[in-house]
């Protein structure tokens, strides 16, 4: 696999992190692709000063710099072997539309975490531009949970994962991409077999709704103190637990449809969430006796709290408009209830869950039980891509 060029779109966190990973390890051309607010100056200065972005991870110091920096997708997409999308789902349509015009046919794109339903996005919109052999691929989760401390300056990487799956269209390129990928990223790349298993086994779409739910269902209107302000992962109680493993086994048992229905499909990466987060985070969780004390107990989420919005100068609401159900709900759960619509699964729990948290969020993806709602145009189902039966899915 020759890779020269690399262009990074986004200029958030995770693009942050990756900057200095990447150029630890990689000694092509380095782009950015900055199309958002005034992001672009900012690293333009840092090249023209010869400066350096700083990552700490531990007691360890990363430095990078970017060799380009553009707003014009023309200007830094040309020449790119491979392209990276460490960006939130709502942003990668856009993205997408914004360089399909412009990269070489042969490039490969990866979305860095993918989310739910990333393909079906991406493949139409790269069928639209020409572009039929271009490969894409889809990592599972994000690596890192990383936070800038200066814009184009400082970023910190947290927690590290042990190791992250990704899957390639067409799959035939995964297992040399996940190891170049793994020289790249300093972070073991594990090959997985299909991009359907990253849509079923994106455990943020659990994770996130789940515990919003769990927490604030019935409290939405409750104030909090700085220091009452629920923990989030380790907030996690017997009844929220048993929430997410309901979520959990539904996925599980559509998972299990869909092989019956076609068993030359390997979806056995798809694992329960206790299962994967003992494969996640061995070292990290002191207590793997139950999915409670998997979170509970669980080092990489020490400290972290639910999101909240100050309202005055003593007080903080649940903060709805969070990245946990603006992103992990239309790109996550919705995409996951659709694929099952189509399997003909119920999934109560589930539904229960995009219902009332989606109320929260101020849209409206299911009506009278089926993903009818006004806003589920804003989502990545299949179906919004023109996908309505499942052998199309299995297909992907
Ligand atoms: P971020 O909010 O820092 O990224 C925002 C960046 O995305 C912006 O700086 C901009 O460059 C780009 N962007 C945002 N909206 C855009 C738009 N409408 N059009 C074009 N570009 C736009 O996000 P992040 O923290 O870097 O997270 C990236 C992904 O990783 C998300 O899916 C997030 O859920 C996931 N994730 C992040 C962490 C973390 O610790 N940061 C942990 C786990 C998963």
């Amino acid at each position: 696999m020759k890779i020269e060029t690399i262009t990074i779109c986004g200029g958030g966190n995770a693009a942050h992190a990756i900057i200095s990973i990447i150029r630890s390890h990689f000694s092509g051309k380095l782009n950015l692709f900055l199309p958002y607010g005034n992001e672009a100056a900012y690293f333009q200065k840092l090249i023209d000063e010869k400066g350096f972005l700083t990552a700490t991870i531990g007691d360890n110091k990363l430095y990078g710099r970017p060799d380009k920096v553009s707003k014009l997708a023309k200007d830094v997409c040309k020449e790119a072997d491979l392209i990276l999308m460490p960006l939130p789902a709502f942003a990668h349509e856009q993205t997408l539309l914004q360089i399909a015009p412009f990269f070489k046919e042969e490039a490969i794109i990866g979305a860095i975490p993918a989310r739910s339903g990333f393909e079906y996005a991406a493949l139409k919109i790269l069928k639209d531009n020409l572009k039929e052999k271009v490969k894409i691929f889809g990592m599972q989760t994000l690596p890192w949970a990383c936070r800038i401390k200066e814009y184009a300056s400082k970023v910190d990487i947290l927690g590290k994962k042990g190791s992250v799956g990704m899957a390639a269209f067409p799959h035939k390129i995964t297992s040399e991409l996940a190891s170049f990928l793994t020289q790249l990223l300093d972070l073991k790349i594990e090959p997985l077999p299909n991009m359907l298993t990253l849509s079923l086994a994106n455990v943020g779409q659990i994770i996130h709704p789940g515990i919003m739910y769990g927490l604030f269902k019935g409290k939405e209107e409750l104030k909090y103190r700085k220091e009452e302000i629920p923990l989030f992962y380790q907030g996690v109680t017997k009844e929220i637990s048993q929430t997410l493993k309901t979520m959990s086994d539904e996925i599980l048992f559509l998972t299990k449809e869909i092989k019956n229905m076609d068993k030359s499909i390997d979806l056995d990466q798809v694992l329960g969430l206790k299962d994967w987060l003992i494969y996640s985070y061995k070292d990290s969780i002191a207590d793997k006796s139950s999915l409670q004390s998997c979170f509970v107990t669980n080092s990489a989420y020490k400290g972290l709290r639910a999101p909240m919005k100050k309202i005055d100068n003593d007080y903080f609401l649940p903060d709805f408009q969070a990245r946990y159900l603006t992103e992990d709900v239309p790109y996550g759960l919705v995409v996951t209830k659709a694929i099952a619509q189509l399997a003909q699964v119920d999934m109560p729990i589930i539904d229960e869950v995009i219902l009332t948290v989606s109320k929260w969020i101020g849209k409206e993806y299911i009506r009278g039980g089926y993903l009818e709602g006004k806003d589920i145009n804003d989502t990545r189902i299949p179906q919004n891509y023109g996908i309505n039966n499942l052998e199309e899915i299995i297909i992907y």
